[in-house]
C-alpha cells in the first residue's frame, strides 16, 4: 500500500514539474498549419493536438513565424506592448495588476507610449509610478 502512494506522489510531483517548466518556458502557442497564435491558456489552443503544436516564448517568434493574433484569446503583438481598454483612459505595462481584471475582447494593443498618447490614452498611475 505504502509503494503505491509513493508511485502516485511521484506521479503527481512530475506533473507538477512539468506544469511549471511549461508556464516559464513558452507564453504562447500556435497549430502547425495553422493562421493563429494563442496564449498557452485560450481555450482554441488547448484542442491543438500534441503532434502540432508550436511553442513560443515571446509573441514576436509567433509574428514572424507568419501567426496572426487569435481574436479569442487577444494575445499582445510583441512582448513588450502597452495595453488599454476600449472604453478606458489609461494604458498599462501587459505585468500591471490592472491588465488581469480586462475583459479580453476589450484589451487593445499599442507598440508604445507615442502611440497610445496619440490616441488620448494616459499613463497609468499603477505601473507607470516613478
Ligand atoms: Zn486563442
Ligand atoms: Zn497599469
Amino acid at each position: 500500500m505504502k509503494k503505491i502512494l509513493s508511485i502516485v506522489l511521484a506521479g503527481a510531483l512530475v506533473v507538477l514539474a512539468g506544469g511549471i517548466v511549461f508556464a516559464a518556458d513558452a507564453g504562447y502557442v500556435a497549430s502547425k498549419g495553422g493562421e493563429k497564435y494563442h496564449y498557452v491558456t485560450c481555450p482554441v489552443a488547448k484542442k491543438i493536438t500534441a503532434d502540432k503544436l508550436v511553442k513560443f516564448v515571446t509573441p514576436e517568434e509567433a509574428v514572424k513565424a507568419g501567426y496572426s493574433a487569435c481574436k479569442t484569446c487577444n494575445p499582445p503583438p510583441t512582448a513588450d506592448a502597452l495595453v488599454v481598454t476600449k472604453s478606458g483612459g489609461k494604458y498599462h505595462k501587459q505585468s500591471c495588476k490592472m491588465v488581469g481584471n480586462m475583459a479580453t475582447e476589450n484589451k487593445l494593443y499599442y507598440k508604445d507610449a507615442v502611440a497610445a498618447e496619440k490616441d488620448g490614452y494616459k499613463p497609468c498611475a499603477v505601473c507607470f509610478k516613478k
